[in-house]
C-alpha cells in the first residue's frame, strides 16, 4: 500500500493522482519526474506550439538573423538551423548539417534500423500504397535516361552472371518445368 502510494504522485494541472510512469523523466526535478503528467503536458506544448506560431507570424518574436549552433558552436545564418515548431523562434537549436549527423548516427543503431525496416515494410505493403509505387514504377522506367542507366546495370557481369544464376535455379523449379512443359505441348499442338 505505501508503496504504491509513493510510487504515485498528483499532476497539479489535472489533479488525478497517478503513478510516477505517468511523468515523463526529467534530471533536474528531486523526483527526477516532469511536475505535469505527460497528458498534460502534451496539451501544454501543442498549446504553446500554436502560440509561438501565432506570434511568429504576427512579428511578435525578434528572430535572430544567426545564431549559434549547439553542437558545432559556429555563428550560422538563421536558414542553416532546420525548422522546429515545439521552439519559440521555430528554429532548431543545431544547425542542419549537424542535425543530419545526429540523424544518420541514430538510424544506424541496429534497434532502430529493425524497427524502420519494419515501418517500411508495413507501410509498402498497403494496398493503395502498392498500387501507387506501381504507376509511379511503370512512369519512371519510360523515361530516356532511366532506361539508359537500366540497360547499362544489366549488362554489367556480375548482374548477367546473377541473372543466369537466378535463371537457372527459376527453371529447375518442379512447378516452374511444369507450366514450361503444358506451354510447350499446347504451342506444339496448334495445328
Ligand atoms: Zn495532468
Ligand atoms: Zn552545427
Amino acid at each position: 500500500m505505501l508503496g504504491e502510494f509513493l510510487n504515485k504522485k498528483e499532476c497539479p494541472k489535472c489533479h488525478r493522482f497517478l503513478p510516477l510512469s505517468s511523468f515523463s523523466k526529467d534530471k533536474r526535478t528531486k523526483d527526477k519526474r516532469r511536475c505535469a503528467c505527460k497528458d498534460c503536458a502534451k496539451k501544454l506544448e501543442l498549446e504553446y506550439m500554436e502560440k509561438w506560431a501565432w506570434e511568429r507570424s504576427h512579428g511578435m518574436i525578434d528572430i535572430p538573423t544567426e545564431k549559434e549552433c549547439t553542437r558545432c558552436h559556429r555563428i550560422l545564418p538563421i536558414s542553416s538551423f532546420g525548422e522546429k515548431k515545439k521552439n519559440r523562434i521555430g528554429r532548431m537549436s543545431a544547425c542542419k548539417e549537424c542535425d543530419r549527423e545526429r540523424q544518420k548516427k541514430y538510424n544506424s543503431r541496429p534497434e532502430v534500423k529493425a524497427k524502420l525496416r519494419g515501418y517500411r515494410r508495413e507501410y509498402r505493403d498497403r494496398p493503395e500504397v502498392r498500387e501507387r509505387m506501381k504507376e509511379y514504377n511503370k512512369e519512371f522506367i519510360k523515361k530516356p535516361e532511366q532506361r539508359k542507366r537500366i540497360i547499362e546495370y544489366e549488362q554489367r557481369p556480375e548482374r548477367k552472371a546473377k541473372k543466369k544464376e537466378y535463371n537457372k535455379k527459376y527453371l529447375s523449379r518442379p512447378e516452374v518445368k511444369e507450366h514450361i512443359k503444358q506451354y510447350q505441348a499446347e504451342y506444339y499442338s496448334i495445328p
